[in-house]
């Protein structure tokens, strides 16, 4: 069993609130949200990163992730996915996520 936070969350054991699940995913509301919508989207499963993902678990989370910027309201407007992935991607959470962001027009280049 993973000892890390988005696992904890997955088990329940940290409370989050949680705007999708299903059997393979979970969505839920960042503790600190970067948007008005700021939604982490994460496999049940522990994957490190992007890089140890498979393929058709991370087609699913688009799946999810079309659904749930419908359902959010966001998709009409647009949004942005981002996937922080390992020390220069600034990734603080070694279990991946999609960050989902929306309800304001975002800025670019990244920081
Ligand atoms: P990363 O920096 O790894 O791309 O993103 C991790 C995200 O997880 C951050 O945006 C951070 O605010 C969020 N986060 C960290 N711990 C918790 C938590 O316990 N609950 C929730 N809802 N979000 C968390
Ligand atoms: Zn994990």
């Amino acid at each position: 069993m993973e000892d890390c936070i988005f696992c904890r969350i997955v088990r329940g054991e940290i409370p989050s609130d949680k705007v999708y699940e299903d059997d393979r995913v979970l969505a839920f509301r960042d503790i600190e949200p970067q948007a008005p919508i700021h939604v982490l989207l994460v496999p049940k499963t522990h994957y490190a990163s992007i890089m140890d993902i498979d393929s058709d678990t991370f087609g699913y989370m688009q799946t999810i992730t079309r659904k749930l910027a419908s359902e959010l309201g966001i998709a009409e407007k647009g949004f942005r996915v981002v996937i922080n992935t390992g020390e220069d991607g600034q990734q603080s959470v070694k279990h991946l996520h999609f960050h989902i962001l929306g309800g304001r027009s975002m800025q670019w280049p990244p920081g």
